[in-house]
């Protein structure tokens, strides 16, 4: 390992720190603390770079990216500029189909917002042979990591906490649904075949040196993360929790950012514990939740299931919202599966940044513009302005000023005279 000069301040901090509302030295020194990642490769120049972490606002991430079955590159490109439109703070390509180099660097182009990429997909699916995993070595895993910090990637999630002892508590607890993390999933077949350790463990110090003279943020993968609420918070998901915990202090001593994954499923009666002990582990590294989702039965709805477990989880500390679309667990989302994940995560971050403080304007304004019965306003003010104009035009009252659900029975306009 390189000698160290601790976790540099980007040149956003200070454009950031004003859109926060916190100082620009208190902003460095919790980034300098770890406490606080600012995604951002110097390669990628971004309209809208983004902090994530303690005493900010909640942010978002989309997924995008091709699969194997479904390769349109175009829509993928739609679907990044959907996701920003609708509030996306950050997006991930997770492609796995067609020329994967190639859609990544398009949606770099096309990102105005910090892009993470999972670059052991790229590894495997570069290989010609479907069991891919097996030819994997640890140098091509870690050239395409290189490759990925070229191309101006801002955050690459890696499982460096699918250890051989980590895996050993997984084969020693049941779980109803095994693994559910691809990247996780690669991870163990790859390990088990070879009878290896699993490289972004084993070759950790090599990941933060290309992190550390790329400019690039790690986002510490919860590879043996809990697919269903009955696996939630099991010895094999705080086992790993518990290495990530000690990579996060590496990290921190070589001068890289650092985020850290979380579940998954989780029971609402879990989600609080979650939060806390990822804070208390990873000594208060940003924590990127993947949902939760709160039920297992939700299927067409998870961007529901998935707010309700972010809402939670946000309000008790967590940072970054992963968000889920109503296709999760069942086909590669839409565009308009896109516009819904992003909007249902975004109701959650807000939910949680108004009960911790925040952005109560917003909801005082919308408040105000419905007692004036000022449509337009109330439009520019919702979360989707254009479904919003859409609902209220689709059936006009006869009273024009009201809306049809009550007409002429308008409660606040009954009762607007007789209180002034
Ligand atoms: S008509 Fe009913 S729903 Fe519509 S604005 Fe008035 S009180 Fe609200």
């Amino acid at each position: 390992m390189k000698g160290r000069i601790g976790i540099r301040v980007p040149p956003e901090t200070k454009g950031l720190s004003k859109k926060e509302g916190i100082e620009p030295d208190k902003l460095a020194k919790l980034l300098k603390a770890g406490k606080v990642v600012i995604p951002s490769n110097p390669i990628h120049r971004k309209s809208k770079p983004c902090a994530i972490g303690e005493g900010l606002r909640v942010k978002i991430n989309a997924n995008v990216g091709t699969s194997r079955d479904f390769i349109d590159v175009a829509e993928e490109l739609r679907k990044v500029k959907v996701a920003v439109k609708y509030g996306a703070d950050a997006v991930m390509d997770l492609s796995t189909g067609g020329n994967i180099r190639e859609m990544r660097k398009k949606i770099i182009r096309a990102s105005e917002v910090p892009v993470g990429t999972v670059p052991i997909y790229e590894t495997v699916c570069g290989t010609s042979r479907k069991r891919g995993y097996v030819d994997m070595t640890a140098d091509s895993l870690f050239k395409t990591i290189e490759q990925h910090a070229k191309d101006g990637v801002d955050f690459m999630t890696v499982h460096c906490g699918v250890t051989r002892k980590t895996v050993g508590s997984l084969r020693r607890h049941k779980r109803v649904t095994g693994v559910v993390s691809r990247g996780g999933a690669l991870l163990v077949a790859w390990m088990h075949e070879n009878d290896l350790e699993n490289p972004l463990y084993q070759d950790y110090d090599h990941l933060l040196d290309l992190a550390e003279e790329y400019g690039f943020a790690l986002s510490l993968g919860d590879g043996l993360r809990p697919g269903c609420v009955a696996d939630a918070t099991d010895v094999p998901q705080v086992h790993e929790l518990m290495v990530l915990g000690k990579l996060v202090d590496r990290a921190r001593r070589a001068g890289v950012q650092a985020m850290v994954e979380g579940p998954g499923h989780v029971p609402l009666n879990q989600i609080e514990a979650n939060v806390k002990l990822e804070k208390a582990v990873c000594g208060g590294a940003p924590f990127y939740v993947l949902g939760p989702l709160v039920i297992d039965v939700g299927a067409g709805y998870d961007h529901i299931t998935g707010a309700i477990g972010g809402a939670l989880a946000a309000y008790f500390g967590a940072d970054f919202l992963c968000y889920v679309t109503p296709s999760e667990h069942l086909s590669l989302p839409t565009v308009e599966d896109v516009r819904q994940g992003v909007v249902a995560s975004r109701i959650a971050a807000h939910a949680a940044d108004l009960a911790r403080g925040r952005d109560a304007l917003w909801d005082r304004s919308m408040s105000e513009a419905r007692r004036k019965f000022d449509w337009q306003r109330m439009f520019e003010l919702s979360v989707d302005p254009e479904r919003a104009k859409e609902y209220h035009q689709r059936r006009i009252s006869h009273s024009p000023e009201v809306c049809s659900m009550c007409g002429d029975l308008c409660a606040m306009k009954m009762v607007d005279k007789l209180l002034k």
